[in-house]
């Protein structure tokens, strides 16, 4: 295979800079640009070492710098590895990466040194596709995640499982291509018992996904409910500083506010709405129809509602919109705020399922947030979730999953009606090889391209 190079750090102006190259020529390459100070020859350098020197191309200086040197196969990649750190600057790392280019390395495509780990049995699939998702993670969260994953925790979990589909499935084959040989038939208890706890462990993987995807991604959260209420004012309170504008007036908030709310690890993506009401101005019922259409692609609705008022029309029809968001899987959590002033309103009998949690608040006051806090991790399941529960599972491999489970229900109802065994093998197999398409271990070219292309150059 050609030794491949690139910058390896972010492409901005840095302390230092870090170009890599990876393949049989490496060192050797390495030795052509690179005079340690000592006159130690490069080619001779033991594995994981570094020395000093300079680095230079067609007779002319460029930096000093480091040379680190991997040698095959203990390397990131498995193959010779050279590294040279230089000073940040984007000329002098540019220059130094069309020195390795000139001595005879190729530019690296995206990703192609995590491929080449990967080729090379250094990381599963799965451990690969999390340095990906550790190069772009943002938040802390989703940092552990990405770490945990790469250490092969879904890796792990999931090799399990296959092995013992695959063990069963050697059972299985014995018993059917050999029926001369003597061999003990299945008993269908210990097979059912063998894809139950499959499918439980693969179930618990995809329900992690879902805590995964939040801790991630956010919720898309819709915050509503007439004017006057103290929709701005919650929002202020969540924000932690003033943003909306909030008077007194009804309905002033006409425009959507969107904003980024950090409730602990957790982002809500909250619109802000202008107050669902029937009205006239022609405005305010265009605030009012977006407000609508928030609440059709929330994850999350939150109604807030006036404490000292009475129960009114305008609440109905709100509890009534959101009933029918929560038929599309929407949560919802009533807020009733003004809790400082006397209390008149009721939430009706018939609207008390409609909504996961009740809180009540004053908003005026900034330590009720954490009330919101903790009924948003209540509602989405995300308290006690170690980091182990915070497996990263991306959309591809919670497919991979998704297939496997179905497969065994298959194989369960088909063991349960008494099919044959040759019947239920088959299903057994798909759901083994769909979870080694997950790890790598079986997997087209187009799916290893498809995962190493959304890497960075250098990784
Ligand atoms: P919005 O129209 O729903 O956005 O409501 P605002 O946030 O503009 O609030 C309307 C009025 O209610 C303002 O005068 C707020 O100061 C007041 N208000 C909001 N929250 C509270 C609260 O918890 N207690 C009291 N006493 N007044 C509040």
């Amino acid at each position: 295979m050609s030794t491949i190079c690139a910058v390896s750090t972010p492409n901005a102006v840095g302390g230092i800079s870090v170009i890599r190259m990876s393949g049989e020529d490496a060192v050797k390459i390495a030795a052509k640009i690179f005079q340690p100070f000592g006159g130690k020859a490069v080619e001779k350098m033991a594995g994981h070492t570094c020395v000093y020197g300079k680095i230079v191309s067609e007779n002319e200086i460029i930096d000093d710098g480091l040379l680190t040197v991997f040698l095959a196969p203990k390397s990131y990649t498995g193959e010779n590895t050279a590294e040279i750190s230089c000073h940040g600057g984007l000329l002098v790392t540019q220059k130094v990466l069309e020195a390795c280019i000139s001595a005879g390395a190729e530019p690296a495509l995206a990703g192609e040194f995590t491929k080449r780990a990967f080729l090379n049995g250094k990381l599963s699939l799965s451990q690969a596709e999390a340095v990906a998702d550790l190069i772009s993670a943002s938040g802390s969260e989703m940092l552990k995640s990405a770490n945990s994953m790469r250490e092969g925790s879904l890796y792990r979990s999931v090799k399990k499982t296959t092995d013992s589909l695959v063990a069963l499935l050697g059972d299985l084959a014995a018993w059917v291509d050999y029926p001369e040989e003597d061999i003990p038939e299945v008993d269908p208890k210990a097979m059912l018992s063998t894809l139950d706890t499959a499918q439980k462990s693969l179930k618990k993987v995809l329900s992690d996904y879902s805590a995964g995807r939040i801790f991630r991604e956010g919720i898309e959260t819709a915050v509503v409910g007439k004017p006057n209420v103290g929709k701005s004012t919650f929002m202020n309170m969540l924000l932690g500083y003033q943003r909306s504008i909030v008077t007194d007036i009804a309905g002033t908030t006409r425009d959507i506010v969107e904003e980024s709310v950090r409730l602990g690890d957790v982002v809500l993506k909250v619109s802000d709405t202008a107050g669902i009401r029937q009205t006239d101005d022609v405005v305010e019922s265009m605030g009012v129809e977006l407000a609508k259409r928030c609440i059709e692609r929330a994850e999350l609705i939150i109604a807030v509602f006036d404490g000292s008022r009475e129960f009114s029309d305008d609440d109905l029809e709100l509890c009534t919109e959101v009933s029918s968001a929560k038929e599309s899987g929407a949560k919802c959590i009533a807020v009733v705020n003004k809790t400082d002033l006397e209390r008149k309103f009721e939430l009706l009998p018939q609207f008390q399922q409609v909504f996961d949690s009740v809180v009540e608040i004053s908003a005026v006051n900034p330590e009720e947030r954490d009330k919101i806090t903790k009924a948003v991790f209540d509602i989405f399941k995300l308290s006690n979730t170690g980091s182990d529960a915070r497996i990263f599972v991306n959309e591809r491999q919670k497919l991979c999953i998704e297939n496997a489970v179905k497969c065994l229900d298959e194989a369960v109802s088909c063991v349960l009606s008494g099919v044959t065994l040759d019947g239920v093998t088959v299903l057994i197999d798909r759901a083994a090889q769909s979870l080694m398409e997950l790890s790598g271990e079986k997997v087209s070219d187009s799916v290893v391209n498809e995962v190493f292309s959304r890497f960075c150059v250098g990784k």
